[in-house]
């Protein structure tokens, strides 16, 4: 068996010990009998498997025991809507940064529900930088400020977070979560689909401030009430049991790692070979500001774009997958995850260089 090195920004890859184990616990976990995908939620065996899993990511992301974890369905995008519903009523102001793709769907979403302003935004320039804090147009009355730390398609990411003061920062971190230490107690909520680096999909990861939840509007389903999930442990009713278990192996994956300081470290050496290569090159190109690239996905694109379908089928041949750019920009991406190895982003950068050699 070949795995190969799969570079997609999501569903993404998994670590092999990760998958390995799951395998090996498939058809029999720990001598029950059965599979972890065949239990009640409400059994022993299960409740055990979950508490564990939200303890490692506690311990992980050195979560305050005054938030909330909850393991939801819905992904990223429910939480748009959830957000909004539980944080603030049909007329209250909420404030959003634009930088990409994903803030403008949160933005669209919220404004169907609330008083949203824009209070900066890099479109005009494409994204190609995460407007200077110290310019944003927030208002002291919002009910939060939503920012997206990473923004997955346009591989723009923050390097330092704003100071809210009594607004509640609240964080899209689907694609950049787990990639490096993060200091929960600035934010007041951070959520993530857990497809890109936390496990399959079908899990989201809500980590919110007890005191902001209990406050849900009139008329919020009671799917969305993250007091409801809070109060059930998130099993108002079945949770993505499998998906929850994988969760938890990866958790325990990045503890033997050496947990988030040294993933961070790992991810900063693979993003910074790759960006040196391309910027080295006259061949390839990424347009994003060097202080706001992103660690987790790095867009590029060649000096000609009509070989685009030959770079990705030499890419395919070698094993180096998924590669194509989104289709909203184009060119190439590459999505370097925690679970993608050292090894993959060299065979990523030799396959390039021997491209440009030939083709250039
Ligand atoms: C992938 C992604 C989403 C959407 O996630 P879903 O789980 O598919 O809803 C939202 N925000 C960001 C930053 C993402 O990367």
């Amino acid at each position: 068996m070949t795995r190969a090195y799969n570079f997609c920004a999501g569903p993404a890859a998994l670590p092999a010990e990760v998958l390995e184990q799951a395998r090996d616990e498939m058809l029999d976990w720990q001598g029950r009998g059965l599979s972890v995908m065949e239990m009640s939620h409400r059994g022993e065996a299960f409740m055990g498997i979950a508490e564990q899993a939200e303890k490692d990511l506690r311990e992980l992301m050195n979560i305050p025991d005054d938030y909330a974890v909850l393991f939801l369905q819905g992904g990223a995008s429910s939480q748009f809507s959830a957000l909004p519903l539980n944080l603030a009523g049909p007329n209250d102001p909420v404030d959003y940064v634009n930088t990409g793709v994903w803030s403008r769907k949160a933005i669209a979403e919220a404004a169907r529900m609330a008083d949203v302003k824009e209070v900066a935004s890099s479109e005009a320039d494409g994204y190609a930088h995460v407007p200077d804090p110290s310019q944003w147009q927030t208002r002291d009355n919002a009910r939060y400020l939503h920012i997206t730390p990473n923004e997955t398609i346009g591989g723009l990411a923050y390097n330092r977070f704003p100071e809210a003061g009594n607004v509640p920062l609240v964080a899209d971190w689907s694609s950049a979560i787990l990639s490096e230490p993060v200091d929960v107690s600035r934010f007041g909520m951070i959520y993530a689909g857990a497809q890109k680096n936390i496990g399959p999909a079908g899990l989201t990861l809500v980590i919110v401030r007890r005191d902001l939840i209990g406050n849900a509007r009139e008329g919020t389903p009671v799917m969305m009430d993250y007091a409801v999930a809070d109060k059930a442990d998130s099993m108002y009713n079945t949770p993505p049991t499998y998906a929850w278990y994988l969760a938890g192996l990866v958790f325990q994956w990045l503890k033997r790692q050496g947990g988030l300081e040294a993933m961070a470290e790992r991810n900063r050496r693979k993003a910074s070979k790759l960006y040196s290569f391309i910027d080295e090159s006259a061949f390839y190109a990424n347009p994003v500001n060097p202080e706001n690239r992103s660690l987790m996905n790095v867009p590029f694109t060649l000096a000609d774009d009509s070989l685009n379908a030959a770079f990705l089928e030499g890419a395919e041949a070698r094993g180096l997958l998924n590669l194509k750019g989104h289709r909203s920009v184009g060119g190439m991406r590459a999505s370097i995850y925690n679970a993608m190895p050292e090894e993959g982003v060299d065979a990523l950068i030799d396959y390039m260089a021997g491209f440009e050699k030939e083709k250039g």
